[in-house]
């Protein structure tokens, strides 16, 4: 039995010292290396989670509700995905992808195509509980649609522009984190820089971000800069560059030149950004294939059936081939064909061997015209240098994103990067190229995303912020999905919190869904 002396003694130390009361935490992570978020080096210490935050940081000499041994492994921050098209997350809440890379917040509505009601889907997902957080972006395609209707290859009336407006306005009131483009997509493609500028004002008077997917990213990616810092200028607002590349042979090894230009605008005062995906394929629409006149299917369809328009179309398809600097079609793969899920995988030229018995030009055309006035697909476009994208890669200012929606296991042949991005960065790029830090990479992954898209208190290790935590070995992380298999999962994750829940542990997804929606 103890004394009364001794009860009252630990009385007045559990008074003095609230945080040393037995069990005031959850959860502890004992000796883990911190890898803050910050880029700062790592340091060794013990983490405490308590009520969905991070309690305490160094040398915690209490006992929890649960205790994890973080020996050699590194704990950092949940990584934030700033581009991803993860709308479909309210049927797929788990968004096993992401978290089983690492990814404990996404940023929806890039490249244009984004919700319309963001209030409303936010409630949606509040209601449906998702295993990660959830932000998104107002899709300048998205509204320009709403407003303009099925016309839209002109600019719009005043009206329309007053209504996108009000759509923009709605939105960031509602949480948006900022406005998107896709000037290479409908209806994006045929909206001038002006209106861009007068829809960027209104997500700037909220701190929003403009993210671009720009007009070109081949050899007129210079131009399409230009209109991104203008932009950027007239609206006084930051600016994204979504998936920086240089696309397509002729456009190759000019990422010095490009960064250059981007620390001008810098220079000038200019807050721009980007974001890459780190693999040296796009993922699009088999649709890019054609002029972007033809994109629309029911105007493809009725000059299809024009056999002197139809020659003309032909025409011009095989001369941008030839001035991109390329022989045929192989650079192109089908992903996920409706018209025929059995070229799934295979390049226009041997799905055009496949379906017409030839491979000569005409015929690759002709099953790209018969694809796309099918139903379409979705391609991966083997057309980035590694070259480029390790200057890319390097440069302080570019984060890493998947520009991936939430897969469906073993659906299609999608791009890669949706299941490995993030743990390719860590494995490849900073593990065994040693082209970044491992502080570096993950302060990529983590503090310079939320400082752009304005996400406070979750991107680093620091007492106070939520507890969204990786925690993995460094020298084990790593990607597995490749072109040809990319339904695999990364690995080397112990575990990964989201608001201080395990949503993955040793590799598997829990089944937890302790995601919030992000409101900017
Ligand atoms: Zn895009």
């Amino acid at each position: 039995m103890k004394s009364s002396r001794e009860v009252v003694l630990a009385a007045v130390v559990a008074l003095a010292c609230p945080g040393l009361s037995a069990q005031s935490y959850d959860l502890l992570l004992r000796h883990g290396r911190v890898t803050d978020g910050t880029g700062n080096p790592s340091f060794f210490a013990d983490v405490a989670i308590k009520d969905g935050r991070i309690a305490a940081i160094g040398k915690i000499d209490t006992t929890a509700k649960a205790e994890i041994d973080a020996r050699g492994l590194t704990i950092a921050p949940g990584f934030i995905d700033v581009h991803t098209h993860a709308e479909d997350i309210d049927e797929l809440p788990l968004a096993e992808n992401f978290v089983r890379m690492g990814v404990t917040t996404v940023v929806l509505g890039n490249c244009g195509s984004s919700v319309l009601r963001v209030g409303e889907f936010f409630r949606r997902l509040e209601a449906t509980n998702i295993s990660v957080n959830v932000a998104t972006l107002i899709g300048h395609g998205s509204i320009r649609k709403q407003a303009m209707g099925g016309s839209f290859a002109r600019p719009p009336a005043a009206g329309e522009m007053a209504k996108m407006k009000d759509l923009v306005e709605e939105a960031m009131k509602d949480g948006a984190v900022g406005l998107s483009t896709g000037l290479i997509y409908l209806p994006g493609v045929y909206a001038k820089t002006e209106e861009i500028i007068d829809l960027a004002k209104v997500a700037a008077q909220f701190d929003g971000i403009y993210a671009s997917h720009m007009r070109g990213e081949g050899r007129d990616i210079f131009d399409s800069l230009a209109e991104v810092f203008r932009v950027a200028r007239k609206a006084g607002i930051r600016a994204e560059i979504s998936h920086i590349k240089l696309s397509g042979p002729v456009a190759w090894g000019q990422a010095n030149k490009v960064l250059a230009r981007i620390e001008n605008a810098r220079a000038e005062g200019l807050d721009i950004t980007a974001d890459q995906y780190v693999y040296t394929a796009s993922s699009t629409g088999i649709a890019q294939l054609l002029p972007e006149e033809y994109r629309d299917a029911a105007r493809l369809r009725d000059v299809l059936a024009r056999p002197e328009q139809k020659a003309r179309l032909i025409a011009e398809m095989k001369s941008s081939l030839k001035s991109n600097g390329r022989k045929d079609y192989a650079y192109a793969v089908i992903a996920s064909c409706k018209y025929d899920p059995s070229l799934n995988g295979l390049n226009i030229v041997e799905a055009a061997k496949r379906k017409h018995g030839s491979a000569s030009i005409a015929s690759q055309v002709q099953l790209i015209l018969e694809i796309e006035s099918y139903g379409g697909a979705s391609g991966v476009f083997h057309g980035i240098s590694e070259e480029d994208l390790r200057k890319f890669l390097a440069y302080p200012n570019t984060m890493f994103a998947s520009d991936s929606g939430v897969r469906r296991y073993g659906e299609g042949v999608p791009h890669p990067r949706g299941y490995g991005n993030n743990a390719r960065v860590l494995a490849r790029y900073a593990r065994e190229l040693k082209l970044l830090r491992l502080e570096e990479a993950v302060r990529r992954m983590t503090s310079l995303p939320a400082a752009a898209f304005g996400q406070k208190g979750r991107s680093e290790v620091r007492e106070g912020n939520w507890a969204d935590l990786v925690v993995f070995d460094p020298e084990k992380v790593q990607d597995h999905a490749t072109f040809n298999d990319p339904h695999r999962y990364a690995t080397g994750f112990s575990y990964v919190f989201v608001n201080g829940v395990a949503v993955v542990k040793n590799d598997q997804h829990t089944g937890a869904r302790p995601g919030k929606t992000l409101r900017h």
